[in-house]
């Protein structure tokens, strides 16, 4: 996941395809291969290099540390049962929406992704299918819990 921008021929960080043509002052473009949107982040400890990561992955993250967040607050603090349901629902949004992306792009592209392996064909369809399927399920979770 770890590619250094200027150095050496940059890849995709999910597929690993080599990324050709991009534009010096571009931040956001997507793999040719899998389609996933990649954002070039600078590095903070070394001057002129940068770090390529899946955008779809930084969703992920923050919807990670959100939820620890939330979870922390919700336990050391005096909130309400009703408001961190409420709060657990917007979270959902946010997974569910990188799921339903990451979930078609799979089955488009037929390129998708298990924990540190890159699937290809119609193990990636049927991944894309499955994680479709639970954003699917994220958003009416949602609606669940916003409706409460
Ligand atoms: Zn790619």
């Amino acid at each position: 996941m770890n590619a250094p921008f200027g150095r050496r021929l940059p890849q995709c960080p999910c597929c690993r395809s080599p990324l050709l043509g991009w534009p010096a002052e571009t931040r956001l473009r997507s793999c040719n291969a899998c389609y996933r949107p990649i954002i070039r982040i600078p590095s903070i400890r070394h001057a002129g290099v940068s770090h390529l990561r899946s955008l779809l992955d930084l969703g992920y993250t923050i919807y990670g540390v959100l939820t620890l967040v939330l979870v922390a607050t919700f336990a050391l603090s005096d909130m309400s049962a009703l408001r961190f349901v409420k709060l657990f629902s917007v979270l959902l949004f946010i997974v569910g929406s990188v799921l339903i992306v990451e979930g078609y792009l799979s089955i488009r592209t037929k390129v998708g992704f298990s924990r540190r392996k890159v699937l290809r064909s119609q193990a990636a369809y049927w991944a894309g299918v499955g994680r479709f399927a639970a954003g699917v399920l994220a958003l009416c979770l949602m609606l669940v819990g916003l409706g409460i």
